[in-house]
């Protein structure tokens, strides 16, 4: 049987299409090997998101073909997308797909084989107005499934790459959306990621739908889902109807990622982004009147082009004084070909790190804070696996549905279930629990509520 070994770099996206991949492999009779091992076939999924993507990848290009001289290397993902030249410059490469025509991977490894002449099949993303369906049924050592639901975004910030590298919003139909869930639900999963490249975007180019219907009838359609969680969602796409949803749904998570990137509207202007501060505060007003205590997680770009103090200190205190609760911290990174690549201002490399661990030191403040709301509380979490994947230490670790990572002693049997637990000593990264009970799998939400 021949063999093919997968290699991801980069974000969930690129985790969930390399299953996707991994199924076109399998439906075709390969058997999935190690990316340690020798295998026939090396399908690398590259990312481009920051220059250091483009050299991890071209570094993990280079192990694969190490391993294996004869095997066919074949590459794809948004590296693949928007620098097709500099991969098939690499010798040993032999097939460079972008991040559209996956389907066609296998008929080109064919092709490859007879002809034994390197492929580029990469074209232009776009031109690509149709979103590209791959089924993904189940993952490899996961329990929380992410299902991807649009492709691309229309909106260009200046720091970004990645319009270039996945074109421009694609929905997919909401029908497969349905499917798609219904049948990971099937296999065991008991929470469902909505993922995507502009996650909240969702219906944007659709007419006469949007993400308010696919998580209303997600939430109708699909039978036994528990949890359901947006991967990320813009302010200006929380809408009043999207937040009537969260606070009517069942199974929506009381958790939303939304990316602030910079708390300063002079800063944002330059960023390109789509909304003010004033406005991203109105929006969490209305959702914390909609879901009070939820949480509220986000992506901060430190040291953008031009930012001063003053203006760094107003994303500070914006963060403070909204009590996000955990940030992922980025120092801005000049991503060749953007336009904030060619700004003038460049923040020096001391600065930025310093405002990075004032911010980190803050995040670590807040989320403790965050946590402590709930410090005895009993919370469901699903327990993903051993804490640090040690499970000699008899503890494991998961979310609650606001996000909150617990490790409690579990065992195996409880894994990808969800379990009541008694949080018992709150903290940051992880709250400690206490086992209460393994629900049932009939119980709904109001039914628990009730028995505690
Ligand atoms: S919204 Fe901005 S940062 Fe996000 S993918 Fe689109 S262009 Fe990139």
């Amino acid at each position: 049987m021949a063999t093919v070994a997968f290699h991801t770099l980069g974000c969930k996206v690129n985790h969930y299409e390399t299953e996707a991949i991994w199924q076109l492999f399998k439906d075709s009779g390969y058997e999935r090997t190690d990316f340690e091992h020798t295998s026939d076939v090396y399908v690398i999924n590259t990312c481009t998101v920051t220059n250091t993507g483009d050299k991890k990848s071209r570094q993990v290009i280079r192990r694969a073909i190490r391993q294996n001289p004869d095997a066919v290397i074949c590459v794809t993902g948004c590296y693949a997308q928007t620098s097709p030249a500099e991969i098939m410059a690499i010798p040993g490469v032999d097939i460079v797909v972008g991040t559209m025509d996956r389907k066609k991977m296998l008929d080109y490894i064919e092709q490859y084989k007879v002809e034994r002449q390197p492929i580029n099949a990469v074209g232009n993303i776009m031109k690509n107005r149709v979103y590209e369906e791959l089924d993904v049924p189940s993952f490899t050592d996961r329990h929380r499934a992410s299902l991807k639901i649009q492709e691309g975004c229309n909106n260009f910030c200046t720091f970004c790459i990645i319009p270039w590298a996945r074109g421009l919003m694609r929905s997919r139909d909401p029908k497969e959306v349905v499917r798609q869930a219904q049948q990971l639900v099937d296999a065991g999963y008991l929470e469902i990621v909505l993922t995507g490249i502009h996650t909240g975007g969702y219906g944007e180019d659709l007419k006469d739908y949007n993400l308010a219907q696919l998580l209303r009838d997600i939430e109708t359609q699909v039978k036994g889902l528990k949890r359901l969680r947006i991967s990320s969602i813009e302010a200006s796409q929380l809408t009043d109807e999207v937040i009537d949803v969260l606070r009517d749904s069942n199974i929506v998570v009381r958790h939303l990622h939304i990316p602030l990137q910079s708390g300063s509207n002079t800063v944002l202007k330059r960023m390109r982004r789509k909304y003010t501060m004033e406005f991203f505060a109105e929006r969490l007003e209305r959702l914390r009147e909609a879901l009070p205590q939820f949480s509220l997680t986000s992506d901060v770009i430190v040291g953008f082009p031009g930012e001063s103090e003053e203006e760094f200190m107003e994303t500070y205190d914006f963060i403070r004084e909204h009590k996000f609760s955990e940030l992922h911290v980025f120092p801005y990174s000049k991503r060749t070909g953007t336009p904030a690549a060619r700004m003038e201002d460049q923040i020096d490399e001391n600065i930025k790190n310093e405002r990075v661990h004032r911010l980190i030191t803050l995040n670590d403040q807040l989320a403790k804070e965050y946590a402590s709301l709930f410090e005895n509380e009993v919370l469901e979490v699903i327990p993903e696996g051993p804490y640090n994947d040690q499970p000699e230490s008899g503890l494991y670790e998961g979310y609650t549905d606001n996000y909150l990572k617990v490790v409690f002693p579990a065992t195996d049997e409880m894994v990808g279930k969800l379990v009541r637990v008694k949080i018992t000593k709150v903290g940051y990264p992880y709250c400690e629990g206490q086992f209460v009970r393994v629900m049932d799998d009939l119980e709904t939400d109001i039914e628990t509520t009730a028995v505690v």
